[in-house]
Order: structure tokens, then sequence, then C-alpha cells
């Protein structure tokens, strides 16, 4: 077998051989094509706001990593201070000024953070944010919002049954019944009970991974009081929305103070990182200072945190209103262009996030995003944009991640586009039923 990457491989070949030893042909479903039909195009680099695959192809890229990646590509400044730190040394397992600095930067920015605990993904910042809640709070249950998605842990794998708020059933083959009995599953932008038992509420404190679905008016603040006055802590799982959809993220954008916080994505600049965050009171409780244990071999890697912290070095207010002026122009164009084409859609909005929902109403919770994505058009409208060169996630839960690499340009041509798509999608779509 020739293993070398050398030889000019298409796409197709290179998903044959990726399925002869990844399962699926992917590390992650999301990026498999499952949902969408097909099979994955392979990159070889990617610049700014462009991809380009194994065949030489370009894509305008609005995946971005899943929101990993907020300056486009190969950003420089990133690429500079990850180059520097590997040339000293890649791991070491006893600290580096840079984990400091990282988590210097991610306090300036939020208010009422004075502790950090670095992690390596989403995942287990999530996963530690429970376990300190328990550990605080002496309780067991979490209350977490149907469509929100927390990571993978079993305890956050969880899905509702029927009726408002109830415990969470497995939401995976391999999560045992007992790993969700303390979830109590509620839908999203109602304002569950909480109860004596209560440990926390957490929530994405704007939906992201069930397409964007914006909380309510008033829904973040009342969930604050209930929860205070429960005696519960309110985490905002923030791996999408910190410092993406505000210098401060959400709890700064919405004026709503969490107990504790997660974050990812952004904070790696594209490398792995993760983190809890929250007021020293309920932070020390982690080990070493507290008795709540928690642990990782690669956590606060020297590589990750440059990558991060050059990431949030250049971020500020300019950039913020740059994001939200393309994500603006964006959201209306695509409206306009696919009403256009006769297809009912709501993009939905919140700064530099967006969403697609080929939808007659706007969508607020889970079950109204998984009654538009029934209608299946995305796929449609996916596979039409994608073949003119535009590359947006392989799955209609997903938002669209306009970075600041994305010019004006970028985003006139994603119209335009956009529009031939529509129609094609439309045509496809009504042949289809
Ligand atoms: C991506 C994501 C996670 C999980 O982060 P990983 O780094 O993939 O483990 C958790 N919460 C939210 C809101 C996310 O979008």
């Amino acid at each position: 077998m020739d293993m070398s990457n050398e030889v000019s491989m298409g796409n197709e070949a290179a998903f044959s051989r990726a399925c002869a030893s990844l399962v699926g042909g992917v590390n992650s479903p999301v990026r498999s094509f499952t949902s969408v039909g097909g099979s994955p195009f392979f990159i070889r680099e990617g610049h700014g706001s462009y991809v380009v695959d194994i065949e030489g192809r370009r894509y305008l890229d609005y995946v971005q990593s899943y929101g990993a990646i907020i300056h486009g590509h190969g950003d420089d400044g990133v690429l500079a201070a990850v180059m520097d730190a590997a040339r000293k040394g890649t791991t070491f397992g006893a600290p580096t000024l840079g984990e400091v600095e990282l988590a210097e930067r991610i306090k300036a920015k939020v208010p009422g953070i004075d502790l950090v605990r670095l992690t390596s993904s989403g995942t287990e910042a999530t996963m530690t944010a429970l376990r300190l809640a328990r550990g605080v709070t002496g309780r067991s249950k979490i209350i977490k919002f149907e469509g929100c998605y927390h990571g993978h842990s079993d305890a956050l794998l969880a899905s509702s049954g029927s009726g408002v708020a109830s415990l969470g059933l497995p939401a995976s083959v391999g999560v045992t019944p007992a790993a969700v009995l303390d979830t109590i599953v509620a839908p999203y932008n109602e304002l569950p009970k909480i109860g004596e038992d209560v440990a926390a509420v957490i929530v994405e404190p704007v939906a992201a991974n069930m397409g964007l679905v914006p909380a309510s008016a008033g829904f973040l603040q009342e969930l604050r009081r209930l929860a205070t006055e429960a005696g519960a802590l309110l985490i905002f799982d923030e791996v999408i929305t910190g410092f993406r959809i505000a210098e401060g993220g959400a709890s700064t954008l919405f004026g709503v103070t969490p107990d504790l916080w997660c974050f990812g994505k952004v904070i790696g600049g594209g490398l792995p990182v993760g983190a809890v965050a929250g007021p020293e009171e309920i932070m020390a409780y982690l080990a070493p200072t507290g008795p709540v244990y928690q642990a990782g071999t690669l956590s606060g890697n020297p590589l990750a945190t440059a990558a991060g912290s050059a990431a949030l070095r250049q971020l500020n207010s300019a950039s913020y209103r740059m994001l939200a002026g393309r994500a603006e122009q964006l959201a209306f164009g695509l409206t306009k262009v696919i009403e256009e084409a006769d297809l009912a859609v709501q993009i939905q909005r919140v700064e530099s996030l967006l969403g697609i929902f080929f939808a007659d109403e706007p969508v607020t919770n889970y079950r109204e995003a998984v009654s538009s994505v029934e209608r299946g058009i995305y796929a449609h409208f996916f596979h039409a944009m994608l073949k003119r060169g535009i590359a947006m996630a392989p799955g209609p839960y997903e938002v669209l991640f306009p970075g600041l690499a994305h010019t004006v340009d970028d985003v006139d041509k994603t119209i335009d586009i956009a529009s031939a798509a529509a129609v094609e999608a439309r045509d496809l779509w009504a042949k289809s039923r």
C-alpha cells in the first residue's frame, strides 16, 4: 500500500482510503456527509476565508472548524505564535507562562471570572463544570435544554422524553440509563422548575447546535433568578459564543452573569483548548486547592495556549462590529434570494452567528428545529452551494461562522451563488416529494 500523501488522489479515493482506517472515514461524525448524502471532500489547506481540497478546488468556507477559527485559516499572528512555541518544546507537564497568559486574557475580557482551569476540549470543560457544580452544592441533578449540545460526555448525552421537562433518556447507544438518571431535559426558551436537588442548570446562552436559536427576551435573566432562588449554579456553555458574539461573550452581551463559564473553540485559536472559569469561591473547589478532582496531561499545552492567546490578543471591539456587519449583510442577502426562489426561510442571527431554517415561522426550540429540518430542503441547498464553491456544514443543525477573514466581496459572492442554489434546491426538493 502506498501511504504517501504526495501522489495525487481524488476525494472519492481518499474517502475510500480513509474508511479503511478510520471509522466512517472521519474522526468526528459531523464531518461525514451522512445527513446530506455523498462523501466529504478532503482539505489540503486553508487560507483566510477559503479552503482548498485535494483536487485543487477552492471553497469559501463557512465552517471555520465549527467556530474554532475566528481570524480565518492560517492567520499570521496565530501561526507565528505557534511556530515560536513549538521551537521551545511541545509539552512539559509542568507550568508555563503561556497558560497563565491565556487565563489572564480570558479574565480580562469577562467580568466575574477570577480563576480558570484549562482543558483540551469543550467536552472536558462542561464535564468538569458539572462535577464542580455537584461538588460545590452537594446536589446531584443537572438541568439541560433540549437541542443544546455540551460535548459528548455521558451525562450530557441525554435527550428528553415526552412532556415538558423530563428525566433524560440516553441519547446514544452505550450511554446507560444510570448515566443520565440525574440529567433533566427541558425545552429551550421555557423556564424549568428548579428543584432543591438541582446542582446546576447548563445552557447555551445562544443555542448554536440546533441551528441558531436565540434565547428569547428575558429567558437568561429569569434562569439566573430562578437558579439563585433554588440554590443551583447557572452554567453558561460559551464554547461557541465565547469571544465570538461579543468581546466578553454572551454574559457581557446579555448582561447576565453565570456562576460558571465553559469555553472552547475560539480560545484555542484552532488548537485543542477548553476552559472552565468562574469566581474564586467556586473554582477553588477544584484540585489541588479543593476536593473536586480534574486533570489532563496536555491541559494548558504550550502550542494551544500560544495559539489561543494570539487569537484573543487580536480581538477588540472593532472586530466584533466588523463580524456583526458581515453577518448582517449575509443574513439580509440570504433571506432575500432564498425567498425570491419561493422557499420559506428564517435566517436566524445573533451578532456574527447565523443559521438557516427552511421554515415559515421563527424557530424557538428543538421541536420546531426538527420539524423545519424534516422538510428536507437543507441537503439540496447544501449541495447546490457546495458545487458552486460555498462550503457550509454538512448538516442542517449547524450554524454559519463568518469570520474576520470574510470580506464584503466574499459575502456578496455567497449571496449571488445562493440565489442560483436556492432555485436549484427548490426544484430538486419539489421533484423529490
Ligand atoms: C463544540 C461544543 C462543545 C464541545 O466542545 P469539543 O471541543 O468539541 O469537545 C461543547 N459545547 C458547545 C456549545 C459546543 O458547541
